[in-house]
């Protein structure tokens, strides 16, 4: 008797750094078993803990420029000096399978999956606010003062293709973003749609801090000019 499943979907996952992107994505994965990660392929250096294969696979520039050159990636981006792509074969197969596959992505990488696959699922994952990106960013104390500045500048590139995503889901609760995005997946209803008022908001927030940073960053090289003088 052949099976008769149905293909399953590719769902975009985004979203600015620091919102809990990767605990929202394992808990998807242990909670519901129709989910499957697509394991990316980097040129960046592992980080601590990080296990090839499992992580990312992490490979070097030839080998990545390789796999573009044979069609090997879905979907590639540069980000921040190093590329990011999404190997086609793993997606394929489990799309096939009936799994729903998830790329935690950025968004140039997003855009490129839209248009390749129209019926993918792009959901972009943000913290009720800057402030509270900001306190998780820097709280979680794994990234160097200019990773964090980089990472804000990111933000506001970000911001501008909030409207290119199918699904805004403020993650305030872990519990109710999973359902949340579980329940965007298999109904294709939920989330919210667009406020402008919350994009500039955001935005302004999000200018202030990096504003005071650089302050604050000016103060810090005055003290030290004057300290050596
Ligand atoms: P990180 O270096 O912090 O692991 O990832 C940096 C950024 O690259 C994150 O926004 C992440 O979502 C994105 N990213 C990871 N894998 C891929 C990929 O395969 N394709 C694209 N376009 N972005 C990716």
């Amino acid at each position: 008797m052949t099976e008769n499943k149905r293909a399953g979907k590719l769902v975009v996952i985004s979203g600015f750094s620091g919102v809990g992107k990767g605990t929202v994505v394992n808990r998807l994965l242990s909670d519901y078993d129709h989910y499957t990660l697509s394991v990316s392929m980097t040129t960046r250096k592992p980080r601590e803990g990080e296990v090839h294969g499992v992580n990312y696979y992490f490979v070097s520039n030839e080998e990545f420029e390789e796999m573009i050159r044979n069609g090997g990636l879905l979907e590639h981006a540069g980000y921040a000096d190093h590329y990011y792509g999404t190997p086609r074969s793993f997606v394929e197969e489990n799309m096939a399978k009936g799994k729903d596959v998830i790329l935690e992505i950025e968004v140039q990488g997003a855009m490129q999956i839209k248009k390749v696959f129209p019926d993918a699922v792009l959901i972009f994952i943000t913290t009720p606010s800057a402030g509270e990106m900001a306190k998780r960013l820097i709280g979680r104390k794994t990234e160097t003062e200019e990773q964090i500045d980089n990472r804000f500048k990111r933000a506001v590139e970000e911001i501008e293709h909030l409207e290119k995503y199918d699904y805004i889901v403020v993650n305030d609760d872990l519990d109710d973003c999973v359902r949340e995005i579980n329940g965007i997946v298999e109904t294709e209803e939920g989330g919210v749609s667009l406020d402008p008022k919350f994009k500039t908001r955001f935005l302004s927030e999000l200018l202030e801090i990096i504003d005071e940073r650089m302050q604050a960053a000016r103060a810090r090289l005055a003290a030290e000019r004057s300290h050596r003088k």
